[in-house]
């Protein structure tokens, strides 16, 4: 669990957020839309209520991809970096932020390997025996 307040930003500067207040769910997500959005072996996110993210986006350059018929990502258009994720019908009043794009320190925090089922063939993933898929 982690309490401080964390800033963030895209890779352009101009989207900036803060998180106030803890957050304990961290996963590393496997699934193949967050591999496709992220360019990446798999994508980590934090997930907090809406209520604990601000985001500064002056320029307007703060976008929303459907990625499914519920989910939404947040992203830059000015520099394509993946920033947010939530689904208000499935997880109302919850938002997740990408950890890579944390600018602040972290600390040690416990993260979670889920939907391991559909990694990428040529990734292996660590600590099996605490590998957990969530029903979402
Ligand atoms: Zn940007
Ligand atoms: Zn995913």
């Amino acid at each position: 669990m982690s309490a401080a307040v964390h800033a963030g930003s895209c890779l352009c500067g101009s989207v900036r957020y803060r998180v106030e207040g803890g957050f304990d769910r961290v996963t590393h997500c496997h699934c193949s839309m967050c591999r496709k959005s992220h360019g990446a072996a798999f994508a980590t996110y934090a997930t907090v209520s809406a209520s604990q993210l601000s985001i500064e986006d002056d320029a307007g350059r703060l976008a929303w991809y459907r990625s499914s018929p519920t989910a939404e990502r947040g992203f830059c258009t000015g520099c394509g970096a993946s920033l947010f994720w939530r689904d208000e019908t499935k997880e109302p009043g919850l938002v997740a932020f990408s950890l890579g794009t944390v600018d602040t320190p972290l600390g040690g925090i416990e993260i979670r390997d889920i939907f391991v089922e559909y990694r990428a063939d040529w990734h292996t993933v660590g600590n099996a025996s605490e590998q957990e898929a969530y029903a979402t």
